[in-house]
Parts: C-alpha cells; structure tokens; sequence
C-alpha cells in the first residue's frame, strides 16, 4: 500500500492569491483589521495563520473569533476565486489520474487549509473528486500535527495500520517536508509553488521537482 498525501496551494493549484485574499478581507471585515503585512502565510496552516494574526492586533484568540474569522474567510474565498486568474499546476491532473488507478494507492490531502476550504478551492480546479479523505488547518496552528492527525484518518478510511515508510507527502515549502518527517514518511518537494529550489533543498526532501510531470515524481512514490 501506498499513502500518497498532497499539500493544495503551490502544489496542486495556485489561486493567484485567492486564498490569502479572502484571509484578508475576513480579517478586516470580523476584527477592523486591514493588513497582513508580515504575517506568514506560505506553508501554514490557517488556524496558524489565525493565531498569529490574533496575536499581531490583539484579538483574543478564542474557539469564538476564530469559527466567526472562519466563517467569513469561506464566504470570501469563492468570490476570490472567481476574481482571480489562477491555474492547475503542471502535471498534476496526470499525476492524480495515474494514481488513482492504482488498487493499491490511497490518494489524500494534507493541507493547512480548513476543509471547507479545500473543499471550496479543489471543486473550483475540478480536483476534487481524486481525494478520498485528508487532513486540515481547522484546529492544529502547527502542520506537524495535521501530518499526525491525517496518518489517523488515513488509517480509519483504509481500515488498517499504516506505517511511516508506506506514506508520502508532496508539497512546496519546508514545512511539508518537516510535517513528512513528523510522521516518518517519504517527502517530495516541488518548487512550482511558493519556495525556490535553494530553500526547498535545504529541508532535505526525498526528491526535489520542478514540477509534478518529472517522472521522479512517480519514483519516488513507489520507491
Ligand atoms: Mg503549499
């Protein structure tokens, strides 16, 4: 068995800045704050995003502000989406579609977007219907612990214990290799997306891509 696990944003699809849009724009309209600026948001997961914005204007960061940040973060996105020129990165709907097909492959996400979110963003690319579960943003500030959290449901949905070795995680920044590594699994980098080759290469990943039509990709997966 193998356990593919796929980051979204700079991995699957890029937004053209949908997502980090509608953030803004919910943060605004909930708490009268207008500005991200030196907020991190590559490689987060928006709980994450949302505890450090908290913290930036000194909102108080209870299970209240951040259902009603939530909230108006999910009506904003679509809009975002439909606003913004973004695209299907390469090589993925390929990737998907091969992997699918295997028997012995479980395709799903680990992303630090909410799961409406991904929800919203992966039917908007027509992407997500080659997910059968995953792992999300909603309750962990720290991507480590969705990689925990989605190991768990990978297991519940396949019905068996998976180990470390039977799983890999695809994505574009440093935190997707780190989170792979939480969990004792394979990491494939893909510079397609919001990192450089340079700092993707020092996380240490499996494979380093370009994008996921390289053939390495598929190597890597079922080394
Ligand atoms: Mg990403």
């Amino acid at each position: 068995m193998q356990v593919c696990l796929f980051d979204i944003d700079g991995t699957l699809i890029n937004t053209g800045g949908a997502g980090s849009a509608a953030i803004g724009q919910a943060f605004g309209q909930v708490f009268g704050v207008d500005n991200l600026d030196g907020v991190h948001t590559v490689g987060r997961t928006d709980r994450g995003i949302a505890a450090e914005l908290f913290s930036v204007h000194g909102v108080e960061d209870s299970t209240d502000n951040w259902q009603r940040f939530r909230a108006v973060y999910l009506e904003h996105l679509q809009e975002n989406l439909q606003q913004r020129e973004g695209r299907v990165l390469a090589g993925v709907v390929e990737l998907l579609e091969h992997l699918v097909g295997h028997d012995d492959v479980a395709v799903g996400l680990l992303t630090g977007n909410v799961a409406e979110g991904a929800r919203i963003k992966l039917e908007y690319y027509c992407l997500m219907q080659h997910f059968a579960f995953g792992g999300y943003g909603d309750e962990h500030p720290g991507r480590d612990d969705v990689a925990r959290e989605t190991l768990r449901v990978a297991q519940s949905h396949l019905g068996r214990t998976i180990a470390g070795h039977e799983v890999c995680v695809i994505g574009d920044t440093p935190h997707d290799v780190r989170c792979a590594r939480a969990i004792g699994a394979r990491a494939v980098a893909v510079s397609s997306g919001f990192c450089s080759a340079e700092e993707l290469s020092a996380a240490e990943p499996d494979v380093l891509v370009e994008s996921l039509a390289d053939p390495a990709v598929l190597r890597a997966i079922f080394a």
